[in-house]
């Protein structure tokens, strides 16, 4: 049985990590200021004997008396919804965003250190910003604006996986990083502006499927189950330093995308289109898994169509 300590693990995807790791007997500490975040996402998890909830900010010295030793962080901590008219998004957040990437992971790492502990770092597709290369592999270095809108979220991002590379070799940390690609899935915040949460909040109540641009933008979707599976063997079987991207390499315009959820929810509402893609907004995005394929015997099982039933139904529930 292991110490675990979850960044972030109030929020969509830690909770969802929370939520395996206790399943399995591990005693789970859960770090989440609920920035973004939500207590009824863990509401479920309370009252485990194995699970412990701090309201804390990861930017701030996390000091506990009560566990003598941690054996691995997942460090999650951090707003991840890139639309501009979202109040749960990094542009609504610019500076927590800043400083819980890389204080933040500095932090982490100091306690990963202290504990000898393993690290995970929780970075993201967006590190490549505007890719000039499809699929992106691990090597590849992106094409990233420094002062753009996106760029709090994607510089810091950089930065936080600079923090974690010096302290795996001039430090020995055993720090790994996962670079996560659009993850979907129950618990995604309701009131957020991501396509998925958008699109199926429309298509239910019959309101437009707004596309931003023309939609021939292409993301690819992972469902959260995978990408759970993928965040655990990357911390058990990725080495000191190893850099996994961690997504489905299913690619589909935007517009496809509403389509099939426009089906799936046999809905009457209209596609629309706006003049422009936001600044920065990726035009393509997917990941090359071959690496954790290879290393981690990972590999996506969720179809898009499989996941979003699922998603839809969760939404119908609570919408
Ligand atoms: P989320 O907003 O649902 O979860 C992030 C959690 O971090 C929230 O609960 C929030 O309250 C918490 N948090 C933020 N700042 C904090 C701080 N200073 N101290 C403590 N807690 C803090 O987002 P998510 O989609 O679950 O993303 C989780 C991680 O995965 C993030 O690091 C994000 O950058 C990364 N990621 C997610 C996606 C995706 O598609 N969901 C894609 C790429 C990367
Ligand atoms: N998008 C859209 N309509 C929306 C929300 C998003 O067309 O209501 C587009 C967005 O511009 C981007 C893609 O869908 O090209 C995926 O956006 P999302 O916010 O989910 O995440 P991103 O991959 O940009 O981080």
């Amino acid at each position: 049985m292991k110490i675990i300590l979850v960044t972030g693990g109030a929020g969509f995807i830690g909770s969802h990590l929370c939520e395996r790791l206790v399943a399995r007997g591990d005693t789970v500490i859960c770090l989440d200021n609920l920035l973004t975040g939500s207590q009824k996402n863990i509401a479920h998890l309370m009252s485990k004997r194995n699970f412990f909830f701090f309201n804390h900010d990861v930017t701030k010295p996390f000091v506990s008396r009560k566990f003598a030793k941690i054996d691995e962080i997942y460090h999650l901590a951090s707003p991840a919804d890139p639309n501009v008219n979202s109040p749960f998004s990094y542009m609504a957040h610019p500076f927590e965003t800043m400083k819980v990437n890389t204080i933040g992971t500095w932090n982490m790492c100091e306690i990963a250190y202290k504990f000898k502990a393993k690290l995970s770092f929780a970075s993201t597709s967006e590190i490549y910003g505007d890719p000039e290369v499809s699929p992106q592999s691990e090597n590849y270095r992106g094409n990233v604006s420094t002062i753009g809108p996106r760029s709090v979220y994607d510089e810091s991002k950089r930065f936080g996986e600079t923090i974690v590379a010096a302290f795996v070799s001039k430090k020995d940390l055993e720090g790994r990083i996962t670079r996560i690609f659009n993850t979907y899935g129950p618990r995604m915040n309701v009131n957020e502006g991501r396509a998925v949460v958008n699109f199926i909040k429309q298509a239910l109540t019959q309101k437009p499927i707004t596309i931003f641009g023309d939609g021939k933008q292409t993301r690819s979707f992972c469902y959260i189950d995978d990408q759970v599976e993928g965040q655990i063997l990357a911390m058990e079987k990725g080495k000191p330093g190893e850099v996994f991207n961690i997504g489905n390499d299913d690619e589909r315009t935007i517009l496809e995308f509403a389509k099939i959820i426009k089906q799936m929810t046999r809905s009457q509402s209209k596609i629309t289109f706006s003049q422009r893609l936001p600044e920065d907004d990726p035009h393509q995005r997917r990941p090359d898994i071959n690496k954790a394929k290879k290393v981690l015997q990972w590999k996506p099982k969720t179809s898009l169509e499989e996941g979003l039933f699922k998603t839809i139904n969760y939404f119908k529930e609570i919408l």
